[in-house]
């Protein structure tokens, strides 16, 4: 079947669904075609980002952590500010506003470590929509309080028991779910992953991160910033503030990948990844000789997923963002250090970022200004924190 060229990144992305799904997808992109280019509905998402999620952020210099590094000015894009606690709301109340539009009555998600579905089930309460969120098994007695929340927002949460009982599971079951019923229902993807239009769709959705990181910075240092770091999970927080600056060529972009524990990671582009396809778009992803996917792994869970987002695997390509890896070990001093310096206290996988940011910041000159996206806050890591660090074993 002739797939539509705007879904694609250069050679990777498109849209790679079963024959059942075909309706469901041309309804969706014609929806989104239509109300990307609507004032009215461009309007009504800034009206919750602004009213009920928290925006703008603020762009937050960290002084003592960049005197204490002794370079470049770190600034922190505070996403972690936001209702919920990570950026992730931003596209999920641009979803459920544009289900809403289509006049869908139902909204599923899946989730790994929850933080995907607390989102959802948060704009579902919202907006009077009914959810049901799909979690391994595994995942949901690793993330007990995070299946919890879900429930007290009024969601179901439904048990996955197939394969691994992980993430990639609760997206085959939702899938699953989607192909039965995209009459009356809104497939809520929480990443710029999967199949045309969620990769540019979901960018979109958090580009209001770069747009108002661009301006704050021109307004406070009357220049843009150097280095734009971001960590790469699924990649949509990474696009987010990376969009509003592709078209400047000075300005350096970094991408952090997991690097896990050294040899258990989830570097698709700077570890062993090959192109392949996975959950409905080409991509780079991490397989075993066989072409089965590999178990990844990453002391935080939002950045333990085998592949990656297509404009990202683009991106690479051109080497228009650089991809490097910080380890558990890294993220985790990082973590430390920013809750000492800064009385913050970041997510597990923005401290990957930050991590980068700590090896980078030293070697460049005090005039220089680096960005880094604190995509989340750590609240929900601190007791996984606890338990590594007091050798009481991962919670994952
Ligand atoms: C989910 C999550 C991520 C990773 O997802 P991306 O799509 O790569 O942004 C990063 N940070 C936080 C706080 C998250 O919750």
């Amino acid at each position: 079947m002739n797939r539509p060229t705007s879904s694609y990144f250069g050679k990777y992305g498109g849209q790679f669904i079963p024959e059942t799904l075909v309706p469901a997808f041309r309804e969706l992109e014609a929806a989104y075609e239509k109300f990307s280019k609507d004032s009215g509905f461009a309007k009504e998402v800034d009206y919750y980002l602004k009213q009920y999620a928290g925006r703008e952020t603020p762009l937050y210099y960290a002084e003592r952590l960049s005197k204490k590094i002794g370079g470049a000015k770190i600034y922190l894009k505070r996403e972690d500010l936001l209702h919920t606690g990570a950026h992730k709301i931003n596209n999920a109340l641009g979803q459920a506003l544009l289900a809403k539009k289509m006049g869908k009555k139902r909204i599923i998600a899946e989730t790994g470590a929850g933080q995907h579905g607390v989102a959802s089930a948060t704009v579902a309460a919202l907006f009077g929509l009914k959810c049901d969120v799909y979690m391994g098994r595994v995942d949901a007695e690793r993330q007990a309080p995070n299946v919890y929340r879900m429930k007290l927002l009024g969601a179901n949460v439904k048990i996955v028991e197939t394969g691994s009982k992980t993430l990639k599971d609760a997206v085959n079951e939702a899938i699953r779910d989607y192909t039965a019923s995209f009459a009356d229902t809104h497939y809520l993807l929480g990443s710029a992953l999967g199949p045309h239009p969620y990769p540019t769709m979901v960018r979109d959705f958090q580009s209001v991160i770069g747009k108002e990181a661009r301006a704050q910075i021109l307004e406070t240092e009357n220049r843009l910033p150097d280095t734009l770091i971001a960590c790469v999970g699924g990649g949509s927080n990474a696009i987010g503030l990376f969009s509003a600056f592709l078209k400047d060529s000075k300005v350096e972009m970094i991408g952090v990948e997991a690097g896990g524990d050294g040899k258990k990671h989830a570097a698709r582009l700077t570890g062993d990844g090959k192109v392949g396809i996975l959950h409905g778009m080409k991509s780079y992803l991490l397989e075993d000789e066989f072409g089965q996917i590999k178990e990844t792994h990453s002391v935080s869970a939002g950045l333990d997923y085998p592949s990656v987002g297509p404009q990202h695997a683009q991106l690479f390509e051109q080497n228009r963002v650089k991809y490097v890896s910080a380890l558990d070990s890294e993220a985790l001093s990082a973590f430390h250090l920013l809750c000492e310096t800064e009385g913050i206290i970041p997510a597990l996988e923005s401290s990957h970022a930050i991590a980068h940011a700590i090896k980078v910041a030293g070697q460049m000159g005090k005039n220089k200004i680096i960005i880094v996206n604190l995509s989340g806050r750590g609240d929900k890591d601190v007791d996984h924190v606890r338990r590594v660090e007091d050798g009481e074993g991962e919670l994952r």
